[in-house]
């Protein structure tokens, strides 16, 4: 059976939820398909958010997701933790399928579907992940008590990864590939002040090593080629992320970055009823607030097209009718 919506949302993060609140006020009555794993987003790999607008005590990422799935089933919107598997984005009949096998129609669509940590694309990464390799301090940061660990990148994530690690940590080796840090000055000068965390600058990672767990790594500057081993047990890639757009990359027109192309400062994709909101769209800000920003964006761009798509539909009938009556 096809169940049919005027919105369907898929995604959870700070934009699809948003965008469920302001549509389920609006009495669209959203679905949001939340992921079965990925519901919530990533910040729910999260601890503190200080800079969420709102909470001068700072707020817990997975309470924050918590409390924004929660304002938008208050409101009517219905949230199913289940995955898109096959998304059809033909103008005016969009269709879902779901790998629990639910099948949905909707008027229009919101694409919140985030984005996905980049790997190092080394021979032994993937092996060991979960045996020493990981992309979540917050999820597997409690294994590596006393450990010594190594967190690649220079980032705002690499920096909340180190700050978090230092916590179980013996040590933490933060591993970057130039001299000049990309995360924000704040979170630097806490990695900086932490007496357990250090750096190796113009450095990138050139093997990784273990068989069943990781024993270390070959580390290669980036300025001279020189090679050196770094006995690390513990390894947090914290490199950033692409947009995920594989469910729809032959539908939709994505800029030259892969990043999704929306129309101008709206949310509109190059499919009519199709918007999208968050990081998918978003190669510069990337911040909770901003997504949460484009989400209620997105709603109210999708609102705009059902009202006067329900106009032109009620409009079509008054015309047809005398046409009726006459015949
Ligand atoms: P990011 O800002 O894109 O930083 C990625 C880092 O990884 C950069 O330092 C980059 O080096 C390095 N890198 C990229 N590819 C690499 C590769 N193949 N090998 C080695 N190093 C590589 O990503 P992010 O740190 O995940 O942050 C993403 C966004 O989320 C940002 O807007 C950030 O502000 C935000 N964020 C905010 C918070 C917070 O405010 N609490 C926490 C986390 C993230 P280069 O510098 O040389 O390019």
């Amino acid at each position: 059976m096809t169940d049919h919506h005027r919105l369907i949302i898929v995604g959870s993060g700070p934009a699809g939820y948003t965008a469920a609140i302001y549509a389920a006020r609006a009495n669209l009555e959203p679905l949001v398909i939340a992921g079965s794993v990925t519901a919530g987003g990533e910040l729910m790999n999260t601890t503190d958010v200080e800079n969420f607008p709102g909470f001068p005590d700072g707020v817990q990422g997975p309470d924050l997701m918590e409390n924004m799935r929660a304002q938008a089933e208050k409101f009517g919107a219905t949230v199913v933790y289940d995955d898109v598997t096959e998304l059809d984005l033909t103008p005016g009949a969009h269709s879902i399928v779901t790998a629990l096998g639910s099948r949905y129609t909707a008027e229009a669509v919101i694409l919140a579907t985030g984005s996905a940590y980049r790997e190092l694309g080394l021979p032994n990464e993937k092996n060991l992940s979960g045996h020493g390799v990981s992309w979540c301090a917050t999820c597997d940061g409690f294994f590596f008590r006393d450990h010594h660990i190594a967190v690649i990148g220079g980032g705002d994530s690499a920096m909340e990864e180190a700050t978090f690690l230092s916590r179980f940590a013996s040590k933490v080796t933060v591993v970057h590939r130039r001299q000049e840090l990309r995360a924000s000055q704040a979170m630097q000068d806490r990695a900086m002040a932490d007496p357990k965390i250090e750096f190796l600058f113009d450095s990138e990672v050139a093997e990784v090593h273990g068989e069943e767990s990781l024993t270390g790594l070959t580390i290669r500057s980036t300025v001279t080629g020189e090679t050196s081993e770094l006995p690390v047990t513990g390894m947090f890639v914290a490199i950033g992320s692409d947009p995920r757009t594989a469910l729809f990359d032959q539908q939709l027109q994505l800029r030259e970055d892969g990043y999704l192309h929306v129309d101008g400062r709206s949310s509109r994709t190059s499919v009519e009823g199709v918007f999208a909101a968050g990081d998918v769209i978003d190669p510069v800000y990337r911040q909770a607030i901003t997504s949460a920003g484009s989400g209620c964006s997105a709603a109210l761009d999708a609102e705009h097209y059902l009202a006067d798509r329900a106009q032109a539909a009620q409009e079509a009938g008054q015309q047809a009718q005398p046409q009726t009556a006459n015949a």
